[in-house]
């Protein structure tokens, strides 16, 4: 017979900050869900954005978990270290057409809605709250291709999602789903379909990082041959842009546990921006694990 695999879950925190409460209760979930199935924990670091992304942070993530009295599987994944992977990926993606340079300047793309008649207010948004891209740049003839390329205007790689959609449900067989372990924001739980057209066609890439955040965790989470993906119910609609990358990319299709979102008093979202108490500065003073396991109403 053979062997059963074991599951895989993993924290992907980004060093883009001190990690705050949000951090501490996503990787106990994560944890506790390898130790509920008798799988295995990873700790992966996705520093992608090179802009933002700090080495004392990423030391922080060490520093927080370990204090937290987290252990995880050695080497950690950093995904800077790992571009040829993602971009392997894209070329994938370019090659079945379903890529585009995309040249828009958040200007370019302000004044397309606001002369498309519908108006700001009115136009819709993506899950993350950015207003769906207009379709600018999406037929450039080559000629134009080519001149702005030589003019060296930086662009971003577009997933064309209708056509994208349409080649992952015919390699699929019909329409996508996903297998909800956890729970989603409005209760979602079992198999669900996919939206993914309520992102319309995402950055999959930029002309200096070959990949955004979609493409490296869809890569990632099947390099390291993660079973079971843990996370903020915050990232539930991202899945539906994952599960089409996968069926695209040829990867295996994990399960998802999204967990919901530690809020504070008011009922806010904590989030790293909005200077919420960070683990290292109740850390350093003098908080304990258990301090922090209360605050997350953990036992
Ligand atoms: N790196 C992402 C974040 O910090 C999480 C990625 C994921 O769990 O899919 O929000």
């Amino acid at each position: 017979m053979p062997s059963p695999v074991s599951d895989v879950t993993r924290f992907a925190p980004s060093p883009n900050g001190w990690l705050h409460l949000g951090h501490a209760f996503s990787a106990f979930f994560a944890h506790s869900t390898a130790i509920e199935l008798g799988g295995r924990f990873l700790l992966r670091i996705e520093d992608i954005d090179i802009g933002r992304c700090r080495p004392e942070y990423v030391q922080g993530i060490y520093d927080d978990l370990t204090w937290l009295g987290l252990t995880w599987e050695m080497p950690v994944r950093r995904q800077s270290e790992h571009f040829a992977d993602y971009d392997a990926a894209l070329k994938r993606l370019r090659t079945m057409g379903l890529a585009y340079q995309c040249f828009a300047t958040r200007k370019e793309i302000t004044d397309a809605i606001e002369a498309s008649g519908i108006g700001h207010a009115r136009w819709p948004l993506d899950p993350d709250g950015a207003p769906l891209y207009p379709g600018l740049y999406k037929d450039l003839d080559p000629t134009e291709l080519n001149r702005l390329m030589w003019e060296g205007r930086t662009y971003a790689w577009r997933l064309d999602m209708e056509k994208a959609l349409a080649k992952a449900e015919e390699i699929n067989g019909g329409p996508i789903t996903f297998l909800e372990e956890g729970e989603g924001p409005r209760g979602q739980k079992g198999r669900l379909p996919i939206d993914p057209m309520r992102y319309g066609d995402v950055i999959i890439a930029r002309k200096d990082v070959p990949t955004s955040y979609h493409l490296a965790v869809t890569v990632d989470d099947a390099i390291q041959k993660v079973t079971v993906v843990t996370r903020g119910q915050d990232l539930f609609p991202a899945t539906y842009v994952h599960r089409v990358l996968q069926v695209l990319l040829g990867l295996p299709e994990p399960r998802y546990r999204h967990h919901s979102l530690i809020r504070d008093e008011t009922g806010r979202r904590l989030s790293k921006t909005a200077k919420d108490q960070g683990l290292r500065e109740l850390r350093l003073g003098g908080a304990t694990p258990a301090d922090i396991r209360h605050l997350i109403g953990l036992p």
